[in-house]
């Protein structure tokens, strides 16, 4: 069983060398009794929040607790099902949720496994438009931003997982939608992919500020916050009267000792700004309803989805640490096994 472990805690950018490829002799089986299920794993996926996982935290002091050193990198991923002790799966079945990075598996936690009906479309997606980044991107721009056909909305980190749904579906609601990203390829995939208005290069922008005024004369209605810091500062004093901001992620402050400060917040009080974080562990009760609407736009043709796929769980350290330095273009994937 080829496993990648995480050697030891990390502070500051995480390093390929934070993470090592064994191979664990024993043979998994699934214990005598067990409710859990054995699997075999397809597809990995690396999600900027795994950085949280890899500084080491008391259990329970944040969201999610620390990963095990010495073990495993616990992630999501989609599987199939080679052993059941779970009446709620069989063998054969493919599910997606929490997995290890590993060839096998045994889940004991099968609470948060999701089993896969729909299959006509590709089994990556599981990874991300159909799974986490997928309802992350849902829930946090209808259920957070109340967004209203003619809205101004502006996204960061927006070729990625979630950024790319986000601009898509205000697309699709009539608004009008601007994404930044670091690179001219992320930028052309925003405007000639997926339908953003308009698409700025951040890396380029000495003036974020001046930036934001040039895309939004008007003002900013809706603000898909990824990545926090000086963004997050410009975007306060661009929002209109009224805005809403869901802050999705800070991901400009995951490697950093101490959070960049944030000057612009009065903006909230003289803007009447609404700013919500959200975690979408707690809307997984949507899913089915995220599904309704988001398959048949997927066949349809209506939401397109890109994304950076590596071979082998050998590729997987230098995936995940790649998203911190924007090396990802759309979802992160790992490809363990075809079958
Ligand atoms: P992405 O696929 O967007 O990958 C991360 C991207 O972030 C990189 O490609 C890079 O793009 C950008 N980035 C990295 N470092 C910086 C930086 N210092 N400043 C600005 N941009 C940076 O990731 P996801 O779409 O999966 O996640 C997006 C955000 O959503 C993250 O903040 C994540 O933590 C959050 N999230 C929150 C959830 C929740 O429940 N609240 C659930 C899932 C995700 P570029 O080249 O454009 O800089």
């Amino acid at each position: 069983n080829k496993q990648v472990i995480l050697k030891d805690y990390v502070t500051g950018f995480p390093k390929e060398s934070d993470m090592q490829l064994t191979t664990a002799t024993t043979k998994l089986k699934l214990p005598e009794g067990s409710k859990g299920v054995l699997v075999k794993n397809l597809y990995l996926s690396c999600d900027p929040y795994m950085r949280s996982r890899m500084t080491k935290r008391e259990p329970g002091a944040s969201y999610v607790d620390s990963f095990n050193a010495g073990s495993p990198i616990v992630g999501y991923g989609v599987a199939k099902v080679l052993e059941s002790g779970d009446p709620k799966f069989k063998k054969g079945d493919l599910i997606w949720g929490m997995t290890g990075w590993e060839e096998y598996s045994v889940i004991t936690a099968t609470e948060s496994l999701f089993k896969i009906q729909h299959t006509d479309v590709p089994l990556s997606y599981y990874t991300g438009i159909l799974g986490m980044p997928g309802m992350t991107a849902y829930v946090g721009f209808y259920e957070i931003c109340n967004p209203k056909k003619g809205e101004t909305v502006f996204v960061s980190a927006a070729s990625g997982a979630v950024g790319q749904l986000v601009g898509q579906f205000a697309k699709l609601l009539g608004c009008y939608v601007v994404g930044s990203a670091g690179s001219k390829e992320k930028v052309d995939l925003l405007k000639n992919k997926f339908g953003f208005d308009d698409a700025f290069n951040y890396k380029e922008e000495p003036d974020l500020d001046a930036a934001l005024k040039r895309y939004f004369p008007e003002g900013i209605d809706i603000y898909f916050e990824n990545v926090g810091g000086k963004m997050l500062d410009a975007v306060l004093q661009n929002m209109r009267v009224h805005g809403r901001i869901a802050v999705c992620g800070l991901i400009s402050q995951y490697n950093l000792d101490e959070p960049e400060g944030c000057r612009n917040l009065m903006y909230l009080i003289i803007k009447q700004v609404r700013m919500q974080g959200f975690l979408v562990f707690s809307y997984y009760h949507l899913y089915e309803k995220f599904l309704e609407m988001v398959l048949p736009a997927i066949k349809e043709g209506k939401i397109t989805y890109v994304e950076d796929v590596v071979e082998g769980l050998e590729s997987a350290p230098a995936a995940l640490i790649g998203l911190y330095a924007g090396r990802n273009v759309g979802k992160q994937v790992v490809v363990v096994s075809c079958e």
